[in-house]
């Protein structure tokens, strides 16, 4: 049983590199967001990684 707090890595898929979703030192400069579990309140992380392939680019 795990007490840490629950890192939940948001990856593209596809993409041109390879995330890092271990480390959470991945070129791409994801963003690191608090959520909180609705089940018992505890507050884990989001980490949302960037696709390098400028799907993205359109919501600029
Ligand atoms: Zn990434």
């Amino acid at each position: 049983m795990s007490a840490g707090p629950t890192t939940v890595h948001v990856v593209p898929v596809d993409d041109l590199i390879e995330h890092d979703s271990d480390g959470g030192d991945c070129p791409c400069g994801p963003n690191t967001e608090p959520v909180k579990r609705c089940s018992d309140g505890a507050v884990g992380w989001v980490v949302v990684h960037h696709s390098l392939d400028g799907r993205e680019q359109s919501e600029l």
